[in-house]
């Protein structure tokens, strides 16, 4: 129950981490905004989870990297549930490729839709969280953009850039009591880890210290949990959920 009445926009919440956290925080009793950009049959399907954890619901297809997209998702959060407490940025992808190789437009694809999105939505809330004088925005950044990834050049880079601007909006929004953190997922089994062949899977496992990869509720958890008023006093940290890969 411990964000109950809590508001929250989960980008990319159709599937893997976005849905679990999605499903976390409703577990917690938070209302949901449902962000997908394509699928919407599997963005209903999470909005009715959701509805039957007996809370609210609204399912909103936005491009995270298109700026008006953004802005309209959040007025129609503020004209449905009349705030928004929660922001999470969630949504990403990967278009991976040794630098030699990559496309200029696969960098640009994926510092828009990791990294821009996460200034669009925060630009979009930051006016109704610094009126309310409350907020907890958490943006999912990833290992690699600690330790940086050979063929991963763009995500890396996007991802690092969240850690700094997880840190600056810390610093920018805290004196609104408005709390900023990041999770840095490791090697979690969603559809975006779904092509790994079973050799880079078992080579990855080799360097996780729980011997495992992770499930997408494992990030969940932290996210509600850094959404909640149990981490008040919690501003501009980077949380690993990797199993032991970065310490
Ligand atoms: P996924 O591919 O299963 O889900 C990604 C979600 O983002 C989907 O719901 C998709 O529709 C949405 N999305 C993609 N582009 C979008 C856009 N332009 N606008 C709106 N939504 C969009 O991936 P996942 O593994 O669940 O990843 C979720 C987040 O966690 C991503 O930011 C990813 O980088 C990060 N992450 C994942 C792992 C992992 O091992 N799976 C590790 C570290 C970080």
């Amino acid at each position: 129950m411990f964000l109950n009445g809590k508001v929250a926009i989960v980008t990319g919440a159709s599937r893997g981490i976005g849905k679990a956290i999605a499903l976390a925080m409703a577990g917690a009793q938070a209302d949901i905004v449902v962000n997908y950009a394509g699928r919407a049959d599997a963005a209903e399907e999470t909005a009715a989870a959701i509805r039957q954890l007996g809370r609210r619901a609204m399912v909103y297809q936005a491009d995270v990297s298109d700026t008006s997209q953004v802005q309209g998702m959040v007025d129609a959060t503020l004209a449905e549930f009349g705030k928004v407490d929660i922001l999470v940025n969630n949504a990403g992808i990967t278009r991976d490729n040794l630098i030699l190789r990559m496309k200029e437009e696969d960098w640009d694809t994926v510092l828009q839709v990791n990294l821009k999105s996460a200034f669009n939505s925060i630009k979009a809330v930051s006016r109704s969280m610094v009126k309310a004088r409350y907020g907890r925005i958490i943006n999912v950044s990833s290992v690699v953009g600690l330790h940086g990834n050979a063929g991963q050049a763009n995500y890396a880079a996007a991802k690092a850039g969240l850690i700094g601007l997880t840190k600056s909006m810390a610093k920018e929004l805290g004196p609104r009591n408005i709390t900023v953190n990041a999770v840095a997922p490791g090697f979690i089994m969603t559809d975006m880890t779904e092509q790994l062949s079973a050799e880079a899977r078992e080579k990855m496992t080799a360097s996780i210290a729980l011997n495992r990869l992770g499930k997408p509720e494992d990030v969940a958890s932290l996210v509600a949990f850094l959404a909640s008023d149990f981490c008040g006093y919690i501003t501009g940290q980077v949380i690993a959920v990797d199993g032991g890969i970065v310490m």
